[in-house]
């Protein structure tokens, strides 16, 4: 059991943590200089934020050790003892099993998630009211419970019946993550936000101009009410095939002018141009491909070794437990390759409008965002599936050195952003 917890430890806990404590010093060391692209109000906010949500996450990672002491010490014995005498059939128990592992894991999250909305209520972000936050976690727990059962049955009786149940379980994973990718923008999303069709008929032609230019077929272009939530700004392209559709907050029609908008789609339609949404598809399946072969060959060994009884459900429940240290060590190869085709995406955007349309664009969203500017490098690398901003800008055409764009913290953002361009620095 202590190799295990000491792995664990070594692999995932430990370089989390000092990844966390790393980014913490780095940005309250810039903190205190001279703030850059944010206005000085702002630029302290972000730096706050941002060290606030490491410190969560330190908490999230001893919190997570502890649960996996909990669940291998006691936890899985005593579901595996619960269900023991209950007039279920075998593979109704392990269902039962593994379905009480996730409410009670998702019971003991909750303060978690409680705790990030309060927060970002704290930094002007969410602005859900305490009604919406309930319904929300009903309509998740409904939705991810049904949908999860389901799934988790058909798991189980592979499981039971095919003797390679880990290259049937990873095909049934696979398609259903495919199946939901196409459901979501027209009937998963609509559960939880109002989509309207965009009004600005100038705008909407701009954009399906634009989407004629590389090919992309869309259902339309649809307006969702996230300012009822959340204050950030986004836009994403939503669906496969033909339930594609263009989604746009509110939050960014307000806040970004039309070429901005423009640049923003063009950098995500990029993406679609590059064929990066097929790569994320067929990374995403490595992944899963990988951690199933890990499920299907090395944890029943695992459940032995750690004394555990050699049960489905006590596999999958060691194989989620294992999981995010197994995540943590290979995202960074995803990730790596994601900031290259940001680059390559907001290439293709400034070409739709302009390079200062997309970097005013991206500028804004920062400061919407409030996203601070700086990062230590180890936390980029693990973390970052986006470039930093600093670096894209200087991808868009900015030649000086990052002090050459520093703003005027006496002057509101926009005149700073005006200042800034008109001086030609950005
Ligand atoms: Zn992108």
């Amino acid at each position: 059991m202590q190799i295990v917890l000491l792995a664990y430890l070594v692999c995932f806990c430990v370089p989390s943590i000092i990844i966390d404590i790393l980014q913490i010093k780095y940005v309250s060391f810039y903190a205190s200089k001279k703030p850059i692209i944010l206005d000085s109000n702002d630029y302290k906010l972000a730096a706050n934020y941002a060290i606030l949500q490491r410190k969560v996450s330190i908490a999230t990672h001893i919190f997570e050790f502890i649960m996996l002491i909990f669940w291998l010490y006691f936890g899985i014995n005593y579901l595996d003892r619960f269900y023991e005498h209950t007039t279920f059939s075998p593979l109704a128990k392990e269902w039962c099993i593994v379905m009480s592992f996730f409410a009670i894991s998702a019971g003991l999250n909750l303060p978690f998630s409680i705790l990030q909305k309060r927060i970002d209520r704290v930094y002007g972000f969410h602005k859900g009211s305490a009604t919406l936050f309930i319904k929300d976690i009903i309509k998740s727990i409904v939705l991810v419970g049904a949908l999860g059962g389901i799934l988790l049955g058909s798991l189980l009786w592979i499981m039971d019946n095919v003797p390679q149940w880990w290259i049937f379980g990873f095909v049934l994973f696979f398609t259903f993550i495919i199946v939901i990718q196409l459901i979501y923008p027209t009937i998963i999303a609509p559960l939880f936000n109002k989509f309207s069709p965009l009004q600005n008929a100038n705008l909407e032609s701009r954009i399906n101009a634009l989407m004629d230019k590389v090919g992309f077929k869309s259902s339309g272009v649809f307006v969702m009410d996230a300012s009822k939530r959340d204050g950030r700004l986004n836009a994403y392209f939503g669906g496969l095939g033909r339930s594609k559709r263009v989604v746009l907050f509110d939050t960014l029609l307000e806040k970004i002018s039309e070429d901005g908008l423009i640049a923003i789609l063009g950098h995500e339609l990029g993406h679609f141009k590059h064929k990066d949404i097929l790569r994320n598809i067929i990374i995403a399946g490595a992944i899963l491909l990988g951690m199933f072969a890990f499920m299907g060959l090395f944890t029943t060994h695992l459940c032995t070794f750690l004394g555990l009884s050699v049960s489905y459900s006590n596999i999958i429940i060691l194989s989620i437990l294992l999981m995010p240290a197994l995540t943590f060590l290979v995202q960074p190869l995803s990730n790596y390759f994601s900031r290259k085709a940001e680059y390559k995406a907001d290439s293709f955007g400034a070409s739709c409008v302009s390079q200062k349309a997309l970097r005013e664009a991206l500028i804004r969203l920062v400061n919407e965002n409030k996203a601070f500017p700086y990062s230590h490098p180890a936390y980029i690398f693990f973390y970052y599936s986006h470039p930093p901003l600093i670096e894209r800008l200087k991808a868009l055409g900015v030649q000086d050195s990052i002090e050459s764009f520093e703003l005027d913290s006496n002057m509101d953002i926009e005149s700073n952003l005006q200042n800034t361009l008109n001086k030609g620095t950005l």
